[in-house]
């Protein structure tokens, strides 16, 4: 789906229950800023984190908070979350807006706002690393990110978000990363940046998605990542548009990150994106886009092949939800896995020269200790050996099976060893964790 054929409904509706999860991010569980029956106001701080990693959650609606337990996530399964009831307004805490922001007041912005990447990386963190950035990166090459957050009208909100970080972290330049058939965007961030001299456009041939940081960066530096690293180690803020409408919004508007802007497409009876307030259930969100047309089969959220299959609607929005893909029962019959026929189409696509359907049959086989030494956590978990399988098998799912198997398995022998990988064979110093299941651990 391209820019040209969403259809933009803004969801002014104000939603009479949200279940706001205390994970949203890379780290730990928040610790619950408030308590059952506390009132609560639009943007009013409910989690803290007490991490590094960690950031903060805020109330998207004003009501009071009915329960505090745990219920069902997108991507973790079951984490603790705060559930509100709305009181019917949309009465908010007193936003403190921005003009001309310093270096230091945006950084503080971004702490108070809990704004976090699409992999769910903190920008406040990545900010405070004590990394050297030279280079600011925006993905513009992420179709779900491109979708929901790159409308002609955000254009200029983007461009500022990106001038926001290049201040606050110092870097010296900026680069949007649009597909080069994406004539559309390309052509509106020229018209935005006009004298914007620091700031470039690189166009690139593929969709990057959240989890392939690494390549991106590489392909835009020529720097290799071990897969235990991330941009920031070769001094690069990698960033999306999302990100870049939420920090403009948290700096000069004082708007800590309580909506996102979300695609719903496939079986619904109208698509489109719909700005969305976090911790509203993907069922009312398939509702305000008229609701399932037919039976659905499969609803995966940020990428159809590399994206996460949902085990219920009821599970919330969160802030790294930018697709919601609905797939008809019908849809999801045809894709029956098959046996593995060894035509290695999976092998020729991989960008990180693994062996995908023979890591995906050890997997399968619970041989995760083959799957190490095949190099199992390279997998940048771009999809592309799921597209191209002609037995449908379900690659994607069993790597990720097994390198999540192996991860509480390195945590049980030893919390701070790192994996190495094909790019750097010996193990990482910077024992950042491992991205998997769209980046939230
Ligand atoms: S998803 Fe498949 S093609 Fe992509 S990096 Fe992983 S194994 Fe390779
Ligand atoms: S593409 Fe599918 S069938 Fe072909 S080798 Fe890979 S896993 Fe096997």
């Amino acid at each position: 789906m391209t820019t040209e054929d969403v259809k933009k409904v803004e969801d002014k509706e104000v939603r009479k229950q949200v279940v706001i999860p205390l994970l949203q991010h890379i780290g730990t569980v928040c610790e619950p800023t408030v308590d059952k029956k506390t009132d609560v106001l639009i943007g009013q701080k409910i989690g803290e984190g007490n991490d590094e990693f960690s950031v903060p959650v805020h109330s998207s609606i004003a009501g009071h908070v009915v329960a505090i337990e745990d219920r069902p996530h997108p991507i973790c399964g079951s984490v603790p979350s705060v559930i509100i009831e709305s009181n019917e307004t949309n009465d908010t805490i007193e936003f403190t807006t921005s003009k001309n922001p310093s270096k230091e007041y945006i950084i503080s912005a971004l702490k108070d706002s809990g704004v976090v990447e699409l992999n769910g990386y903190s920008l406040y963190n990545m900010l405070t690393s004590g990394k050297l950035i030279d280079t600011v990166l925006i993905n513009l090459s992420f179709s779900g990110d491109v979708s929901s957050n790159c409308a002609p009208e955000n254009i200029a909100s983007i461009i500022e978000g990106m001038n926001l970080l290049i201040k606050a972290s110092d870097a010296q330049q900026g680069a949007f990363v649009i597909q080069e058939d994406d004539k559309q965007l390309i052509s509106a961030i020229e018209s935005g940046l006009f004298d914007e001299a620091d700031i470039e456009i690189f166009t690139v041939e593929q969709n990057y998605s959240p989890s392939m940081a690494n390549l991106l960066t590489y392909e835009i530096t020529g720097m290799q990542i071990p897969n235990t690293c991330t941009p920031l180690d070769a001094s690069v803020l990698l960033s999306s548009a999302s990100s870049a409408l939420a920090v403009r919004k948290a700096v000069l508007e004082g708007i800590p990150q309580i909506t996102v802007n979300v695609t719903v497409t496939g079986a619904v009876h109208n698509p489109g994106v719909k700005n969305v307030r976090i911790g509203t259930s993907i069922k009312e969100v398939i509702d305000s886009c008229g609701g399932y047309s037919g039976e659905p089969g499969k609803i995966i959220m940020n990428g159809i092949f590399s994206g996460t299959a949902l085990s219920t609607d009821e599970v919330p929005v969160i802030k790294s939800t930018s697709h919601i893909i609905v797939q008809s029962s019908d849809e999801v019959l045809h894709e029956i896995p098959g046996p593995c026929i060894q035509c290695a189409r999976c092998v020729d696509v991989c960008p990180v020269n693994i062996l995908p359907g023979r890591i995906a049959s050890f997997a399968d086989m619970g041989m995760h200790d083959e799957c190490f030494k095949l190099h199992v956590n390279s997998c940048v978990e771009c999809g592309r050996c799921v597209y191209v399988c002609p037995s449908s098998r379900h690659i994607l799912q069993l790597i990720r099976y097994s390198k999540t198997i192996l991860q509480q398995l390195l945590k049980y022998e030893d919390e701070t060893e790192s994996f190495g990988c094909l790019s750097c064979e010996t193990p990482c110093l910077a024992s950042t964790p491992f991205i998997s299941n769209g980046g939230i651990l």
